[in-house]
């Protein structure tokens, strides 16, 4: 990344940049994504600059996750969605293109044509056990 690169997500928090703010808390600030997947589609981020997850204080993940569940609830009982998915990209290959932690809120609508692809297949016990054995390492 280039050394005067401003990032976006900092713009907004300190004001340099426009947002339609939802609400701003000491640790979290949510507004309205720029490209919208559907109406009501909501960004939760970090006041404080993180790029990645590793780069976040556990206890702001917390409270991320804790104001994307208060958005939700607002979301379902201002817009009433048929559901809402909660994503969030950590890393490029996941999808990732802002750097600083952000948690989208995105309501779900009949028919919305949003779609989440997964190939997924079914692994057998021995490879389930060889990964869980590698995460418990890891923790
Ligand atoms: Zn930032």
């Amino acid at each position: 990344m280039p050394e005067d690169y401003e990032c976006p997500f900092c713009s907004i928090v300190s004001g340099r940049a426009a947002a339609s703010v939802v609400r701003e808390t000491e640790a979290t600030l949510a507004f309205a994504d720029l490209n919208p997947a559907t109406r009501g589609h909501t960004l939760v981020v970090p006041q404080q600059h993180a790029a990645y997850l590793e780069d976040l204080d556990p206890a702001v993940g917390g409270q991320l996750f804790e104001e994307g569940m208060e958005i939700a609830a607002a979301v379902r009982e201002s817009l009433g969605p048929d559901g809402i998915n909660f994503f969030l990209a950590d890393g490029e290959a996941a999808g990732q293109e802002v750097f600083h932690v952000h948690l989208h809120v995105v309501p779900r609508y009949e028919d919305d044509g949003v779609q989440f692809v997964a190939n997924q297949s079914r692994a057998d016990r021995e490879e389930l056990d060889a990964v869980a054995e590698r995460l418990r390492g890891a923790l």
